[in-house]
């Protein structure tokens, strides 16, 4: 374990080496005296002095080369959260600039009073992304606390540790990648790893250090051909020889089903040169070298990933049976794939916020009446997901997270497209509408006038996009999601909705209001209609909200889009489900077949007996794609007890599943 002191030196070593001015060092150091003073006799979970934490963060970030401020920050980002001291100082001391990100790395970690775990994750989530389309150099401190915060992961109780890495994978470490962090997303990556699987991590960390011994000798002539070659032809060049990360390794083993010992290519080589020609006349020289593997040349340089990775990528056969890879760039890009978004402080390119057009679906997602968990599901299947490129007929070219089908691009290319599908041809070949699509390729969409949306499209379909259309379809809401271009969460339309439980094609009956006796402020028989934001079933607890002229609309207590609505306190009232006579309501969790069948199935048995559906809907099974899950609530006579109905619902032949929600 390191010292403070040894922290320390380490980063004024690499301001200096980064050739920070002057001025800019002694700034960072007042920051970290401040720092070291208000945190004395703090302690981490480790043990460790508490400033460690902070210096740790702040070198960090130096060695990305970032600018003084957001050093500073690294510095002093607990301060205010952790000591008496205010953000009123810090301003005084070192600026507003520090101030607004200190303010902004603490709003982040700071959010109480949430309702369950799973929302306050996706609330921190929601925040800190709020927070980055202000000044995305928040995200750079944030996520650079986040490694450190990790490498010390292990002294906190197991199952924090397992939960942690786990989001560490879903959220942070992707979104690392979104901003072309390459580096901290690799190490964020390993971290949660070694938090999840230990053994694994162990076994390939031990795999991999044999292997480099073992393929030293060939490397090392393999380096040396490369370098006669470029020696002659007056290159300026660097080669690195690097092996891959853990991470990276463990999923190739799960991604191809391959055992450790099967993975070869676990290190390549790295040539870096000065432009992008003498890129390209590399690239040429080591084909000529060295016999290159069918299909694994990538052109990241003429068709840059999404993140704005450029290299150029190929494998070649260096001995009998042993394949390599090797990458080319130039310098710039070399920083620019390690350091992404951060690269550009150094660089000054001014593009800071870079080529990041999903920032802008975030910010359009902000204004969505997404609930915690959903917003939470959009973020890491759709929005921090991988992309590929596929093509139309026409060359047309579609951005699409990895793992979507060809339903989603026929969705992605227009809803009617979608709505009226019939089939998909990838590469002119028939392909199953739920197939994950590959990168680049040219999928067409067969249509047909009478064809419309199945119940089982909803699992075949992978982004939230299409699964809304379909969704929609099915609710008859069809026509006003396609006005809703730019939906406003302070909008009261999206809130006002009238009560109609998502209806299956023509055959739904819909459930009234008059069903269900709600009282407001100990008043019945007012005239209300349920939020379609959160949905409120029994025994949700609820609020009555007054709209403008749609009368009170109920929502669930913890609905997050009624609190960002203007005036929520004077205009929110005290609600209760009332009683009615005779009849009581349940709630029920169900697998059913993903086919219309188990709707008249249900509904024929609620009929027979005299009951009706509050709410229904659907979900898709997280397991299997011929299930899907179902979330009803249903209003039955007192008469039969929950027993029995739960016994009848179980006896439906398209019902698989059925428990108390
Ligand atoms: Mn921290």
């Amino acid at each position: 374990m390191e010292t403070k002191e040894q922290i320390y030196d380490d980063l004024m070593k690499c301001l200096k080496e980064n050739e920070y001015p002057h001025e800019d060092i002694e700034f960072i150091q007042k920051a970290y005296f401040l720092a070291e003073k208000q945190h004395a006799g703090q302690k981490r979970a480790s043990g460790e002095e508490y400033i460690i934490h902070p210096l740790s963060v702040a070198l960090y970030l130096a060695r990305m080369k970032v600018d003084r401020e957001m050093i500073a920050t690294g510095l002093l980002h607990d301060v205010v959260e952790d000591t008496d001291y205010t953000l009123e100082q810090i301003a005084s001391q070192f600026g507003s600039s520090v101030a607004n990100l200190v303010d902004g790395v603490t709003k982040i970690t700071t959010l109480k009073n949430s309702p369950s775990k799973s929302d306050l994750k996706a609330e921190t989530i929601r925040k800190m992304l709020l927070a980055m389309i202000e000044d995305i150099r928040v995200i750079i401190i944030k996520l650079s606390d986040k490694v450190h915060n990790m490498s010390t992961l292990c002294y906190v109780e197991e199952e924090k540790q397992k939960r942690t890495a786990k989001e560490c994978l879903e959220i942070y470490a992707p979104l690392a990648g979104k901003l072309g962090l390459g580096v901290v997303k690799s190490q964020l990556e390993d971290l949660s790893l070694k938090a999840l699987k230990p053994h694994i991590y162990e076994e390939i960390i031990r795999f991999s250090r044999l292997c480099e011994k073992e393929k030293k000798g060939q490397i090392a002539e393999v380096t040396k051909k490369l370098q006669q070659k470029l020696e002659k032809s007056n290159f300026t060049y660097t080669i690195k020889s690097r092996t891959k990360h853990p991470y990276s390794i463990y999923n190739k083993m799960r991604k191809f089903n391959k055992k450790l010992e099967d993975v070869f290519d676990l290190y390549g080589i790295r040539i870096i040169t000065e432009t992008v020609e003498d890129c390209y006349a590399i690239f040429g020289m080591v084909h000529s070298l060295f016999q290159p593997v069918p299909g694994r040349f990538k052109d990241y340089i003429a068709n840059p990933k999404s993140n704005g990775y450029k290299s150029l990528h190929t494998t070649v056969m260096v001995a009998k049976r042993t394949a390599l890879e090797i990458q080319i760039r130039t310098y710039e890009m070399d920083q620019m794939n390690e350091y992404g978004v951060a690269a550009h402080w150094y660089y000054k390119t001014g593009e800071k916020n870079g080529n990041l057009k999903w920032l802008e679906e975030l910010k359009r997602m902000q204004g969505e009446s997404l609930s915690a968990a959903e917003y939470y599901q959009t973020i890491r299947d759709d929005i921090l997901r991988e992309e590929i490129y596929v093509f139309s007929p026409k060359g047309d070219i579609y951005k699409m997270p990895q793992g979507a089908t060809a339903l989603d691009f026929a969705y992605k290319v227009h809803t009617q497209v979608g709505h009226r599908c019939r089939g998909a041809k990838a590469g002119g070949k028939i392909v199953p509408l739920g197939k994950a699509l590959k990168n680049g390729a040219i999928v067409e969409i067969i249509t047909g006038k009478e064809a419309c949306p199945k119940m089982e499209w909803l699992s075949l379909v992978k982004t939230t996009d299409a699964k809304k259309k379909i969704r929609a379809f099915f609710a008859g809401k069809d026509k006003i999601a396609e006005q809703q271009t730019t939906p406003s969460a302070a909008d009261d339309k999206q809130l006002d909705f009238e009560f109609t439980p998502e209806r299956l094609g023509q055959t739904m009956s819909v459930a009234d209001n008059r069903k269900i006796s709600i009282e407001v402020n100990g008043e019945k028989n007012l005239l209300f209609s349920f939020a379609r934001c959160c949905h409120p079933v029994p025994p949700d607890k609820i609020v009555g909200f007054v709209s403008r002229g749609r009368g009170i609309i109920i929502h669930r207590e913890d609905c997050e889009n009624l609190r960002s609505q203007p005036d929520y306190q004077e205009r929110v009232l005290h609600a209760d489900w009332g009683t009615v006579a005779g009849s009581k309501t349940y709630s029920f969790f169900l697998k059913v077949a993903a086919t219309n069948k188990h709707y008249t199935e249900l509904i024929g048995y609620i009929k027979r007996k005299k009951g009706s559906i509050l709410d229904y809907r659907l979900d898709e099974s997280t397991k299997n794609e011929d299930e899907v899950d179902c979330y009803l609530s249903i209003d039955m006579p007192a008469s039969i007890d929950e027993h029995r109905i739960l016994k009848d619902l179980r006896s439906l032949p398209s019902v698989h599943f059925v428990g108390r929600r």
